[in-house]
């Protein structure tokens, strides 16, 4: 792709970047604006920027929250300004990260001239901005041939609405097709009076949008008339977006990102961080509202005397069985942290348990001699065939079942069964704050993509029966499902693979059947 890291050389110390991250949905902010993030030092960022981008592409910069509490707006902002400032001065690459388009609201304009009057090197960084992509995740084309040809944006904070305000409401009111009002929620009563005593129709369709564009998306419908009782007795929030105009109409053939399969749903997955990306990434695009709660943390073994014995002699060996995709990875690079490459497995066979763990060889340029039909110890023993005097190295996790091991050495193998990781349990805020939604029935379904998830997750809950009873279950296979049995609850789904794909599948399988 064209995303590229730039190098420490391309590198412009003392610049700031001001950065549109998009209105929410953290897919939505641009190349440029990842090149960014991506060669920051510090990044000032807003309230309304997803959290994602600075964990995913700024791992390691310093991060300074700008949002700014009511009340506190004007030293806030000095305070901002002074720190692009100085940090740039003292030769950081800072990146002035802001939700939407810089330059649409939020003071884009105001920071870009303290810039300037300070002479400081400064790029703009332009985003989609929620003025349209807010309406167009809720099927609402700001504009469209016979109905409207021409969109206005516009402020509806307290100061667009008092006698001295700028706005001609009354020229916007007829002259415009549809407007789109942002920060207004707070004013939607005086908002939508303004409109209707100038001369807009009262039934004129009007929409209110709050958190466009990511999970949580929440829309209301109606019209200039009656919009504001309805956002009152729903108690609708800001940030949101309120659209009026004639294109709303649409919105009931147009709306997609609604209609996505699990949208709304809110699924906790509890599969460990390195390995949930992609898990959280097709529940997302599915349209799932993720929470992620990793319950164990894959950690090699240190000085593992061990293992480095077997790398060094690992010409040694008549077999490598690799049954994960964490065995690989954590083999592999230890083999390299000793000097040495996949070239050292010589003549030596590679046995692959599984389709992931064969990609993971793949990646390290392996193409495994041997692949079992299934991942059960005695199927793989078995059509291993001539196993007797073989020596057979097993690099896996420290809590690994035997069945393997007993499988090849009842068939004489000389068997080096080799735990090279732990799966560490974790708890701590991220856990905690994942209880509290659960005791407050805020989870509808839980993942377990392996046993010892299950294991721990479950461990942690004083009452499973009663906290997991209106809670959906989902489990990968069938020790997984064990588990969850043996802790007396049932589970509602198991994946017809234990893929995370299928896992996936089934999950949307299943809410389409039970709506
Ligand atoms: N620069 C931003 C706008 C900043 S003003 C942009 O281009 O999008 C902040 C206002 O934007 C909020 O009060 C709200 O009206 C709107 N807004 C921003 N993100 C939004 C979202 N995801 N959903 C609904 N409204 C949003």
């Amino acid at each position: 792709m064209f995303v590229t890291k730039v190098s420490e050389n391309d590198m412009n110390p003392g610049k700031v970047y001001l950065v549109g991250a998009g209105p929410g949905d953290p897919k939505l902010i641009t190349l440029r604006g990842i090149e960014c993030l991506q060669i920051a030092n510090v990044v000032i960022y807003d309230s309304l920027v997803n959290q994602i981008l600075l964990d995913f592409y700024a791992p390691t910069a310093e991060k300074i929250y700008g949002g700014k509490m009511k009340g506190e707006q004007e030293r806030r902002q000095a305070e901002i300004n002074r720190q692009m400032v100085d940090y740039t001065r003292a030769g950081k690459t800072v990146v002035r990260l802001k939700g939407g388009d810089p330059f649409v609201f939020g003071r884009g304009g105001d920071e870009a001239l303290v810039l300037a009057e300070a002479g400081i090197d400064f790029e703009i960084v332009p985003g989609v901005t929620s003025a349209t992509a807010v309406p167009a995740y809720a099927g609402i084309p700001v504009t469209m041939r016979d109905y409207a040809s021409s969109f206005a944006v516009v402020t509806g904070h307290s100061a667009a609405l008092d006698s001295t305000s700028p706005i001609g409401w009354e020229k916007i009111a007829t002259g415009i097709d549809t407007i789109v009002i942002l920060m207004g929620v707070g004013h939607l009563d005086e908002i939508t009076r303004r409109l209707i005593e100038n001369g807009r129709s009262p039934q004129t369709p009007t929409v209110l949008v709050q958190y466009g564009t990511t999970p949580e998306q929440k829309t209301i419908e109606g019209t200039l008339a009656d919009i504001t009782q309805k956002a009152e007795e729903a108690n609708f929030q800001s940030p949101a977006v309120i659209v009026v105009g004639e294109v709303n109409r649409l919105r009931k053939h147009l709306k997609w990102f609604e209609q996505k399969p699990l949208f709304g749903r809110k699924i906790l997955v509890t599969r460990a961080r390195a390995q949930s990306a992609n898990f959280v990434s097709k529940l997302v695009s599915q349209g799932a509202m993720v929470l992620s709660s990793p319950m164990i943390e894959i950690v090699p073994i240190d000085q593992n005397l061990a293992l480095d014995q077997s790398i060094d002699g690992l010409s040694d060996y008549d077999w490598v069985v690799f049954t994960s995709t964490n065995s690989v990875n954590i083999f592999h690079r230890r083999l390299c942290e000793r000097g040495k490459d996949s070239r050292s497995f010589g003549p030596v066979k590679i046995c692959a348990v599984g389709d992931k763990t064969t990609q993971a060889l793949q990646q390290i340029g392996i193409l495994p001699d041997f692949v079992p039909s299934e991942s059960l110890g005695s199927v793989i023993a078995e059509e291993m065939k001539d196993v007797a005097h073989q020596r057979i190295l097993i690099p896996r996790s420290r809590i690994g079942r035997p069945e393997l091991s007993d499988s090849l050495r009842e068939r004489q193998a000389i068997v080096d069964d080799m735990p090279i990781y732990d799966t560490v349990k974790v708890q701590g805020e991220e856990q905690n704050e994942m209880l509290e939604k659960l005791k407050n029935g805020d989870i509808d379904m839980v993942t377990f993509t392996s046993s010892s998830t299950a294991e721990n997750f479950l461990n942690m809950l004083d009452e499973p029966q009663s906290l997991m009873k209106n809670v959906r279950i989902a489990v990968i296979g069938q020790s997984t499902a064990r588990t969850v049995m043996m802790h007396g609850l049932k589970y509602d789904i198991i994946a017809d693979q234990p893929l995370i794909e299928n896992l996936v599948d089934n999950i949307v399988e299943f809410y389409r059947v039970n709506n």
